[in-house]
């Protein structure tokens, strides 16, 4: 996808601050970090939002989530727990539309979500 952020980060355009990659994700540190552990794991395939899933996206979201246990191990946060989400469209909160997992950890996270 041209002009996608994402995109342009896993074909090497642009260049994350990369914290692990295999062949269906890219994980990478989010520039504006919410907590001591945010990282932002992306399939390689452009989806723009969790409402353009399709079933043959199943291995690529499995994905995503098995990288991040990896990563959460990696960041030292796996034990203490750390949090999860996939933000979609406007009231959801997504702003870049290449669907991304957000992996947060290092404090305590409050519920409910504001
Ligand atoms: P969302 O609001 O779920 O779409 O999340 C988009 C995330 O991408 C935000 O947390 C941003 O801080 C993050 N972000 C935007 N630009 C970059 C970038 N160049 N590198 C890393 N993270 C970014
Ligand atoms: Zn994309």
């Amino acid at each position: 996808m041209e002009d996608c952020l994402f995109c342009k980060m896993v074909n090497g355009e642009i260049t994350p601050d990369k914290v692990y990659e295999d062949d269906q994700v890219l994980a990478f540190r989010d520039i504006n970090p919410q907590a001591p552990v945010h990282v932002l794991i992306v399939p390689k395939r452009h989806i723009a939002t969790l409402n353009d899933l399709q079933p043959e996206d199943r291995e690529t979201m499995g994905s995503l989530f098995i990288a991040a246990k990896k990563v959460a191990e990696q960041e030292g946060v796996a034990e203490r727990g750390y949090r999860t989400l996939i933000n979609c469209n406007r009231e959801g909160g997504q702003v870049v539309f290449h669907v991304h997992l957000h992996l947060v950890g290092g404090r305590p996270m409050g519920w409910p979500p504001g």
